[in-house]
C-alpha cells in the first residue's frame, strides 16, 4: 500500500480516500456532509470538485482524509486510472432505493480491485436510509454482501447527516491502525 506522510509532522498523516458507485447516488452529498456539513437537494455535477480533505483526530494525532470525487465521470463509465492510483481506502456507495445501484456493486468492487491493491479499506455504503418507503434492498442485503466481500458496512442518509462521519471515519482509523502497525 502506498500511505502519504506529510514531511512536516510526524504526526500529521494525510490518506487519499476514493468515493465510488452509480451515478445519483448521493457521493458528492456525503462528502459535502462529511467534509463541510452541507447538504444540496439538486445539486449533481454542479459541485465538480476533484477533492476536500477533512481532518481528523486519532489517538490525540491529526490524520487527514484526502476524500476524491468522481465529478459525474462514472456517468459515462469513466472513472480514470488516475482516480484510483494511490488510494489506500474506498467508500463505495449504492442508493438503497434503487436495486440496480446495488447490484452494480460487484462491478465497481472489480474496477477498484484492478486499479488499488487488494488491501485497500472499503467500506460498502447504502445511502439514503432516510427514504424508508421506497427502499429497495434491505439491509440484511447490504450487510451480506459486505460479509461475503469482507469489507465494512453502513446504512448512511448524507440528508439526515446519518451515520455519514462514522462511516468515513471508520475507513480512516483502520487505515490509520494498519500505517502504525507498519511502521512500530
Ligand atoms: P452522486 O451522483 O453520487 O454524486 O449523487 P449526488 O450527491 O449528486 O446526489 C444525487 C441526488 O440524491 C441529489 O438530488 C441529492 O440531493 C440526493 N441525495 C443524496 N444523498 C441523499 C440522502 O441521503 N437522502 C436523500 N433523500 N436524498 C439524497
Ligand atoms: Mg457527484
Amino acid at each position: 500500500m502506498t500511505f502519504y506522510a506529510k514531511q512536516d509532522s510526524v504526526h500529521d498523516y494525510l490518506f487519499k480516500i476514493v468515493l465510488i458507485g452509480d451515478s445519483a447516488v448521493g457521493k458528492s452529498n456525503l462528502l459535502a456532509r462529511f467534509a463541510r456539513n452541507e447538504f444540496y437537494p439538486n445539486s449533481r455535477s454542479t459541485i465538480g470538485i476533484e477533492f476536500q480533505t477533512h481532518k481528523i483526530q486519532i489517538n490525540g494525532k491529526e490524520v487527514k482524509a484526502q476524500v476524491w470525487d468522481t465529478a459525474d465521470q462514472e456517468r459515462f463509465r469513466a472513472v480514470t486510472s488516475a482516480y484510483y492510483r494511490g488510494a489506500v481506502g474506498a467508500v463505495l456507495v449504492y442508493d438503497i432505493t434503487r436495486r440496480r445501484t446495488f447490484d452494480n456493486i460487484n462491478r465497481w468492487l472489480k474496477e477498484l480491485y484492478t486499479h488499488c491493491d487488494m488491501n485497500v479499506v472499503t467500506i460498502l455504503v447504502g445511502n439514503k436510509s432516510d427514504l424508508k418507503d421506497e427502499r429497495e434492498v434491505s439491509m440484511d442485503e447490504g450487510k451480506s454482501l459486505a460479509e461475503a466481500e469482507g469489507v465494512f458496512f453502513m446504512e448512511t442518509s448524507a440528508l439526515d447527516s446519518l451515520n455519514v462521519s462514522s462511516a468515513f471515519q471508520m475507513v480512516v482509523k483502520e487505515i490509520y491502525s494498519i500505517f502504525s502497525r507498519k511502521i512500530m
